[in-house]
């Protein structure tokens, strides 16, 4: 029969349906809850992408704590997705919990600043080496205030960013490339906005593309994660920051760098680590330790120019901005989190288990002769079904195997281990133990020996 990545899809279809009928049985309590919610929630879930797990009812949280998640059948599980980031530095971290605790009885939201926020500025400032900050509620709408600030800024209507990006639901980021030409995203519900028009979108990696997309003088803004790591994980080459920063300068445009996800690369995230200058400097999800909250940062020189944008425009609402913003719980635990939390020992401890990981992954491929790879950065580790490292979101997304990859989150979660959905990525945090990354290597090693003659 047909081989996939190397592996049987006869024997990975058998072994799928086996897990299936194996997490239906130790789950009653789950699939009462999936009744009891199908009642009153789309598709029996309160988010409906909670049902794109690929299970066969979601996995209800009784709690979480550090890097252990438990349901409510009583099964405890090694936590490697960690809410897709937003539990990076563990789930609850004490001293974010501490806080939380403490301000919950001073009031959540005043629509004022808190006691904390000039901390909070001094703290952002100091880490991630831009002098002015702004808070919003989600990474997605922090990116989103940046691309009207970009916009606004420099009087130029286009974004640029790369092919299988993805920045969070702001529309105008829901671009793609198909046969040279930028079209919306497909599966997108209800939109007839044509963002499409409004962006340019070139493969990451490609600096001639870059250069000649920028040329055209129109482009505000380039939006990108230093890494890519929304389709599967892509590194940039050797050069390519530095060509694209100079090509940015050269041209007029911003250079707008997301770390909500590759803060996992070091305490002041990828682009400091690689001494890549931006702009603008966006990060959600984990910044307040998994309290709802994100940043963007940018330069004195941008501030000076917002201020006066802000000065001489008309009245009216500038469109930018949700009333929780900067609320004081969230302010309170972005504090905690900087202060104590995202210290140079919990990205140490990060960083040896995540080489652990990578080794062990790595012995396992070359045992089997598999033809996959493992890309490894910081904290976050991509186990890919692809025999050499690729360059583009293009080829990431060509060596997906939807079936293989389904068989083996559940064949791993059935034995205690999570990882994230639509994709293998493994994140290691603060609270992470060698014996539970030795736990997800030996659940691996099982699945293997299975699936392979
Ligand atoms: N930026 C990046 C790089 C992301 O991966 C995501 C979400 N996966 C976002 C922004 C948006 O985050 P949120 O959904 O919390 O707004």
């Amino acid at each position: 029969s047909e081989s996939i990545a190397g592996v049987d899809q006869v024997v990975v279809a058998r072994l799928l349906e086996r897990e299936r009928a194996r997490f239906l049985q130790a789950h009653p309590s789950c699939v009462a809850e999936a009744r009891r919610s199908a009642a009153h929630w789309l598709n029996g879930v309160p988010m409906h992408w909670m049902t794109d797990w690929s299970l066969p009812v979601p996995v209800v949280v009784q709690s979480a704590q550090g890097a252990v998640l438990q349901d409510i059948d009583q099964h405890s599980y090694a936590d490697f997705c960690l809410g897709d980031t937003g539990a990076m530095f563990g789930h609850s971290p004490p001293a974010v919990a501490d806080v939380v605790r403490e301000q919950a009885a001073h009031g959540f939201t005043c629509m004022l600043p808190s006691h904390a926020t000039a901390r909070a500025g001094e703290l952002l400032a100091a880490r991630f080496g831009l002098p002015f900050w702004q808070m919003t509620q989600t990474a997605t709408d922090a990116n989103r205030a940046v691309v009207r600030w970009a916009r606004a800024l420099t009087d130029r209507n286009k974004i640029l960013v790369f092919d299988g990006c993805y920045h969070g639901t702001l529309e105008d980021t829901l671009v793609r490339l198909e046969s040279g030409r930028v079209v919306t995203r497909p599966g997108q519900v209800g939109q007839v906005a044509d963002f499409a028009s409004h962006a340019r979108v070139v493969e990451f990696n490609d600096i001639a593309a870059l250069e000649r997309e920028l040329a055209h003088g129109d482009v505000a803004c380039v939006l990108a994660e230093p890494v890519m790591t929304n389709a599967g994980m892509v590194l940039p080459t050797e050069s390519f920051w530095s060509a694209a920063r100079a090509l940015c300068d050269r041209h007029g445009t911003l250079l707008a760098i997301d770390e909500t996800h590759t803060l996992s690369s070091g305490p002041g995230g990828h682009a400091r680590a690689l001494g890549l200058r931006c702009d603008f400097f966006i990060a959600g999800k984990a910044i307040a330790g998994g309290v709802p909250c994100a940043v963007y940062g940018f330069t004195a020189e941008l501030s000076d120019r917002m201020t006066t944008f802000l000065a001489n425009k008309p009245s009216g609402h500038s469109g930018m901005g949700t009333t929780l913003a900067a609320n004081a719980l969230a302010t309170s635990a972005l504090t905690a989190c900087l202060e104590k939390v995202m210290t140079p020992a919990a990205y140490e401890h990060m960083n040896t288990l995540s080489g652990r990981l990578t080794g062990g992954l790595r012995q396992l491929i070359a045992k089997h002769r598999l033809p996959w790879h493992v890309v490894n950065v910081g904290a976050r580790s991509e186990l890919c079904f692809s025999a050499t490292p690729v360059r583009t979101a293009r080829e990431s997304l060509d060596a997906n195997a939807p079936a293989l990859e389904r068989a083996l989150h559940l064949f791993l979660l059935n034995r205690g281990v999570l990882i994230t959905p639509f994709h293998n990525m493994m994140l290691i945090s603060p609270a992470t133990t060698a014996a539970q990354v030795d736990a997800l290597l030996s659940g691996i090693e099982s699945f293997l020996s299975e699936l392979l003659p």
